[in-house]
This record gives structure tokens, sequence and C-alpha cells, in this order.
């Protein structure tokens, strides 16, 4: 701990932090995401593949980005207040941070975080699933529950939701509630995504993927993304992305380590965009 907090001494303004949560008690149907960082970062460093971006800027290269390691929380409440408190350190040296899911829980303590810097932040969350549920299974706290706290908590100046393709009634009726603008799965066309004005946090949960280009996920959802489309939402995101998280890599349901390279390869562009938004931000 007295290691990470020197080591954060060296974060310069709009630097990228990687931040690892493995945690995965929240899961509702089985557990892994917790192995989720480290299967990320093997695959980054894996040697199969370079670590540049597709706009040249090279994660090998630079130093505007650095991995402050995992945080392994425990369950209940003490879970929420251990990833609040690492992602508020990181906001606090001007870091924009990146975490690695973990299960999709883990967005309500970093949001906490971003709430206290960023206030009325647009929300982009990239999901197969709305994850607005009121509560599954009697926990608030569920991986299916993260937005309808985000929303209750006025966390979110605007939550736009696309890829989504599992929207029953309950979760129609919190669509309604909390003013969330979803761009179903059905509708969506490589043009929509909408124009934000002012800062974002980006929430890509893997399984937005098709299970035919990401298979390690807890729960497969046929008809999802490409790879390649998620990559063009990434690149065309022309405001300033101040956070993000890649959450639910499941490596135990990964085939060939494909999952395992698509979170990798949307780490770089991420890392990329953030990273250079960050440096022209304090020129
Ligand atoms: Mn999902
Ligand atoms: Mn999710």
């Amino acid at each position: 701990m007295e290691n990470m907090i020197q080591r954060m001494d060296d974060i310069t303004a709009g630097m990228v932090a990687v931040q690892g949560i493995c945690f995965d008690a929240n899961s509702s149907f089985i557990k892994g995401a917790a192995r989720g960082p480290m299967g990320i970062r093997e695959a980054l460093f894996c040697g199969s593949a370079n670590l540049c971006a597709e706009s040249g800027f090279d994660l090998g290269e630079t130093s505007r980005w650095r991995d402050f390691g995992d945080i392994r929380p425990a369950s209940g409440p003490d879970m929420l207040a251990q990833v609040e408190d690492r992602v508020w350190q990181l906001l606090q040296h001007d870091a924009r941070v990146l975490c690695l899911g973990g299960d999709h829980s883990i967005t309500v303590p970093i949001l906490r975080a971003y709430g206290r810097k960023y206030p009325g932040l647009n929300i982009l969350h990239l999901d197969a699933h709305p994850d607005l549920y009121d509560e599954l299974k009697g926990n608030r706290y569920s991986h299916a529950c993260p937005f309808a706290r985000i929303m209750e908590e006025k966390l979110a100046g605007r939550l736009v939701q696309v890829g989504i393709r599992t929207l029953n009634r309950h979760q129609r009726s919190q669509v309604r509630r909390f003013g969330v603008e979803v761009v179903e799965m059905s509708a969506w066309h490589s043009q929509c995504l909408p124009i934000f004005k002012g800062p974002v946090y980006l929430s890509l949960d893997l399984d937005v993927l098709d299970p035919a280009f990401a298979p390690g996920v807890s729960h497969h959802e046929p008809g999802g993304l490409s790879t390649r489309a998620v990559i063009g939402l990434i690149q065309q995101l022309a405001a300033p992305v101040v956070g993000a998280d890649i959450v639910e890599f499941n490596p135990e349901r990964d085939l060939f380590g494909i999952t395992a390279m698509a979170a990798a390869k949307l780490l770089k562009e991420t890392v990329a965009l953030m990273a250079v938004q960050g440096d022209q931000a304090v020129r």
C-alpha cells in the first residue's frame, strides 16, 4: 500500500491509470470474472501482438499510462468502500482511470468516486443487458443492478445504453423511470451514437459483443455487436473520456483466448483515446 502511494505521486495530470478489480461476488449466474484482470494483461503482453493502437499511439512507447495492479476487495459494503477509495485516490492525482473487472457491480463504487469530481457525468454503457434491476435474488448490488443504483444516486447527467437486447417489462419501466436513453440492438446502426457535451465515462461490458466474438463471458446473449463495431464506437468518441471500465471477462468460459485478446484490443484502443485526450487537455 505504501509502495502504491509512492507510485501514485508520479502520476502526471491526464495520465491513464489502469486498475484491476478482482471481484465477482455479485455475479448472479456463475463466478470467474474475478480472474478477468490477469487474463486481460496476459493477452496484452503475450507477444502475439504489439502494443500499438490503430491510431498509431503505441502503449509500449509512452509513459502516458500506467498499470496500478489489482485490488481484491472483500464482499459487501467493504467492496464498495475499497473500490471507491482507490478510484478516488487516483482521481485526486488527476488520472483518467480505466478499471478492469470483475463483474459489473464494481461500476457503482467507481462512479461514486467519479461523482465527487465530475457531477453530471455522461455515461456511455455498452452491454447486452441494461443492468437496471431494482434487485436480483434479494441483492440490490447484483451485477444486474448497478445502473439502477447509479441513477438513484444521481451519478449520471445522462445514461446512454447501446447494444441492449434483453429488456423485459420491469427493466422497460426502469428505463422510463430513470429517463435512460437506450439504443436497442434491434435498432442499432453504426451512425447512431449520440453526441455528448462534456466529459464521458465509458462502461464496457464485454457481453455487448456477440458470443461468437467473445465467448468468455458469464451470460451468452446472441445477436450482439462485432468487435469491429465496438472499436468503431470507441474511436468515434469526440467528447473527453475521463474514465472507463472493461468488465465481465470470465476466463473460465473463454475459447482459445479469443475474448482475452478482444478485451486486450479494446483496452489498447481505450487507453490510446484517453491518453491522447488527457495529454491535449493539459497542454
Ligand atoms: Mn451484460
Ligand atoms: Mn453488465
